[in-house]
């Protein structure tokens, strides 16, 4: 059987990233950044004021009494020269005049009228000569002309947009989003709105799939849920063909049971490469293609087939979505208890606490892998390395942070 390791590989390094597409500022964010950007002037664009103030020449041996020469208001671009013995009251954000070497905030003059509206004083005094540069934000000192402020492959922030923004970029190059044709399979599974019935049980994989799908940065195409027969998962699965899906993920269905026909359909149209992954939960686990598109075959049991997306699907929709290589985030935390595992890698559910500093994880009720509400009460899941038959109370694992 593959190691989690193996399989991923395999998986992911089957995949490219999507081709690009430009799209508006405001529609960037939370994309993928198709090429890098380089700013095309420099930021702050011009010499300004850092406060509401007076600009004057520090260079000035004149008394510190000054002539208020000029009234510069925000949004314009003074025509003057300072001189000697002068002084222009200025706004936080406007163009400082020629001449003028530093701004004195107005709270630190002999001006107290403070309120919106005031025309300038006359003269202007105060009681100590500011250094050169003070309360100038200089042309350039943020950005300069050619720097490249943003690169390929990073998911584009909201602060992100603020600087593409600043810069100009009302539109821009990103990944396209993966489209991922996803179905449930199984004669128990009811819809989430009607009422039970014996035997059957609501379809929750859909839900938790599909949003992990989105979260992830890919788009979802909705296939439902396949009855277990032949007919009914090939019809299914050529809809994702019709969509031209770029990925086909199903749950359950890939095991070794009566009425498990996805592998079947899958290899009698197209290839198999392997079904089984040595872990828990989650060992069903299915990465072939059917009728040229890759396909991914998560297990049915809810705990499993969200393992199987956070270990395999997710760092392959990282790879499609142009993101840059991440390696595998993991966190130390120390286990409260003693955990007996079986030897195949494991992803347990645990609450973590942090005492003295020390991340302790304790799990989270029974693990079985139909027990969504462990899941839900969990914060990381522990990896159990393959090999491992028992970790003592007080030993460090590796963990993953949901
Ligand atoms: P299977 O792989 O078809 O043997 O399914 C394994 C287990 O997962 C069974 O207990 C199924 O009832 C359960 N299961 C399969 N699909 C879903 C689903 N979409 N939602 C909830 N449980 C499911
Ligand atoms: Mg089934």
């Amino acid at each position: 059987m593959l190691s989690v390791n193996e399989a991923r590989e395999r998986i992911r390094s089957s995949f490219q990233a999507t081709d690009i597409e430009t799209v508006s500022l405001v529609a960037s964010v939370n994309r993928v950044l198709g090429m890098d950007l380089a700013a095309d002037h420099d930021y702050p664009p011009f010499d300004n004021s850092a406060v509401d103030g007076f600009a004057v020449r520090t260079d000035d041996a004149s008394s510190l009494t000054l002539k208020v020469v000029a009234d510069i208001p925000a949004g314009t671009s003074p025509s003057i020269t300072l001189k000697s013995g002068e002084a222009a009251r200025i706004m936080t954000g406007a163009e400082v005049p020629n001449g003028a070497t530093a701004v004195i905030p107005v709270e630190d003059t002999d001006f107290k009228d403070h309120q919106a509206g005031t025309t300038a004083p006359q003269t202007i005094s105060f009681e100590k000569k500011p250094a050169a540069g003070a309360n100038i934000r200089r042309r350039g000192m943020d950005i300069l002309t050619g720097e490249v402020v943003l690169q390929k492959g990073r998911v584009i922030k909201p602060q992100d947009l603020g600087l593409l923004a600043t810069l100009g970029f009302a539109n821009v190059t990103v990944h396209k989003r993966p489209r991922v044709a996803l179905l449930s399979s199984g004669d128990e599974l009811l819809p989430v709105d009607v009422p039970l019935e014996p035997g059957k049980i609501r379809d929750s994989n859909s839900y938790t799939i599909a949003a992990l799908i989105e979260n992830a940065g890919a788009e979802v195409i909705r296939l439902g849920v396949a009855r277990d027969t032949r007919e009914a998962v090939t019809s299914l699965l050529d809809r994702a063909i019709a969509e031209s899906a770029d990925l086909i993920i199903s749950t359950a269905g890939v095991s070794v049971g009566a009425f498990d026909f996805i592998k079947e359909v899958i290899e009698s149209n197209g290839s198999m490469d392997f079904w089984r992954v040595n872990m828990r939960p989650g060992k069903p686990l299915a990465f072939g293609s059917y009728r040229g598109i890759r396909f991914i075959g998560l297990p049915g049991n809810p705990v499993s087939a969200f393992v199987g997306f956070e270990v395999f699907v997710r760092p392959t929709l990282e790879r499609m979505t142009g993101q840059m290589d991440r390696s595998w985030q993991t966190v130390r935390v120390r286990c409260a208890e003693e955990i007996d595992s079986d030897g195949r890698e494991s992803y347990l559910r645990a609450r973590i606490r942090t005492e003295n500093g020390i991340p302790i994880a304790s799990l989270t009720g029974h693990q079985g892998s139909g027990n969504l509400l462990s899941l839900v009460q969990a914060d990381a899941l522990l990896i159990i390395p393959a090999g491992v038959k028992c970790v003592p109370a007080g030993q460090e694992v590796d963990a993953i942070l949901l």
